[in-house]
């Protein structure tokens, strides 16, 4: 589509951040909902003409903001396709090409990360949906293992179950046990270092403290203010003793996997009962896309299959049906974007794509660390950079201002009680120059900010 290409080609010179004015925006799009219908080729001018201005930059080189990527060339176009296709990719008999395609990702993702080979795959929506998945899963298998069948009976009356998470998880994590009618409530957390990785240490106090009950472990690869990822070869050592699953939220430090350079950051990983990691983030396809897989394929399954009369006899055969690996039915066929991102950049382009975040990232932090006043707060081990400008104070001025500058767009968090700015280089799109123009742009902006 033309108005894409036109987008994406303009979207490196664009002011990061939009210049919107909301009830401008409201009133361009809204007012009552006509009665008459109206040409497509009209609306969707007049719906890229009233959204343009409102648009964040994040597909461009110089977001820098939260943990995001951008979206490839390639798997966009994937992504077009799929959305005019409008394959549903429940099982095989509504869509062979979209439940295949599944397959194959699935099959070269785990390649990729050094998974087990036999491990199941679901393609669900986000970081969030595979949490959601693989700690249902978790459930599923500790609960049976206790003899208890919570898919039929639910959690009143069944076994206590504990949860032991590091107590820099995301927050993630904790909706997802919310959803799981477990409780965010439930978490033992475990304490961190001062990077944000657990203390495996820690982890084995804690389980020993319970060492029958029904237990479920989260880990984590990539702290979103850090980039520290658990070390899991100890904490799966610690958990297994115990006879825990172990899950590892890996949303966007998974991909250190895949590179020879920081493969030692997850090393062990495929030591863990699941995964959780999304395809929107580093892989840089467009949203919505996240990937669960589990070693226990029956305990993935049974948490999430059901059945209908009119789902049987389709002649579907040994065919593996997506939707038993995920919590929707009808769902897009995602399948095709993934694909596209991973044939995009091949084994060694992924690697290249990881190093070179993390090569930016460490740039960011000599050139902004060397700055008189400027304090990196993190090792940067990833993608991930917190600078401090001084104060709390100043530190959120020079972000507001950094950000309304618009040559780059970095958000402020709150790390170990103090105020940062957090760079996370994440897009396949950025460039050294583009490094250098927001190091530039920060400069310019802290010399004029009080
Ligand atoms: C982003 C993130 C998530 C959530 O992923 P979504 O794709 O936003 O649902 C979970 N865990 C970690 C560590 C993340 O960085």
């Amino acid at each position: 589509m033309e108005q894409v290409a036109a987008y994406r080609e303009g979207v490196g010179d664009r002011p990061v951040a939009p210049s919107v004015d909301a009830a401008r925006l409201r009133s361009l799009l809204g007012g009552p909902l006509a009665a008459d219908g109206t040409n497509p080729h009209a609306l969707l001018e007049q719906l890229a003409g009233a959204v343009d201005p409102a648009l964040v930059a994040t597909a461009g080189p110089r977001f820098f903001g939260f943990v995001v990527g951008g979206a490839l060339d390639g798997a966009t176009c994937a992504d077009i396709l799929t959305a005019g296709w409008d394959q549903v990719a429940f099982n095989f008999t509504t869509s062979p090409a979209g439940a295949v395609v599944e397959d194959v990702v699935g099959d070269w993702l785990k390649e990729a990360f050094g998974l087990p080979a036999h491990a199941s795959f679901g393609l669900v929506t986000g970081g969030q949906g595979a949490n959601t998945v693989a700690l249902a899963a978790a459930r599923h298998q500790v609960l049976a293992q206790a003899g208890w069948d919570v898919e039929e009976r639910g959690l009143m009356g069944a076994p206590k179950i504990r949860v032991v998470a590091g107590e820099e998880r995301h927050g993630t994590i904790d909706r997802s046990l919310r959803l799981l009618g477990l409780g965010a409530g439930i978490v033992e957390p475990v304490a961190a270092d001062a990077n944000g990785a657990i203390d495996p240490e820690a982890l084995a106090r804690l389980l020993e403290a319970g060492p029958e009950a029904p237990t479920i472990v989260c880990l984590q690869a990539g702290n979103v203010n850090t980039g520290a990822c658990d070390d899991l070869a100890a904490a799966c050592d610690a958990a297994h003793r115990y006879r825990s699953w172990v899950h590892v939220d890996g949303a966007f430090g998974l991909w250190a996997a895949v590179s020879p350079s920081t493969r030692h950051l997850v090393n062990g990983i495929e030591r863990a009962d699941s995964w959780a990691v999304d395809g929107h983030k580093w892989l840089n396809v467009p949203y919505d896309s996240g990937y669960v897989f589990c070693a226990d394929t029956q305990a993935h399954t049974a948490s999430m299959s059901y059945t209908a009369a009119y789902l049987v006899g389709h002649g579907q055969g040994s065919q593996r049906a997506p939707s038993d690996y995920v919590p929707e039915s009808s769902r897009r066929a995602r399948g095709f974007a993934t694909w596209a991102a991973l044939r995009e950049l091949g084994r060694d382009g992924l690697g290249e794509l990881v190093d070179r975040c993390c090569a930016y990232a460490r740039s960011f932090g000599d050139r902004l660390g060397a700055i008189e006043g400027v304090e990196i707060g993190n090792e940067i081990v990833l993608n991930q950079v917190l600078v401090s400008f001084g104060s709390n104070e100043r530190t959120d001025r020079v972000i507001a201002n950094v950000q309304r500058d618009g040559t780059c767009w970095a958000g402020g968090t709150t790390w170990r009680g103090r105020r940062y700015m957090r760079i996370s280089v994440s897009n396949w799109s950025t460039a050294e120059a583009d490094v250098e123009r927001s190091v530039a742009a920060i400069r310019r902006v802290l010399a004029e900010t009080l």
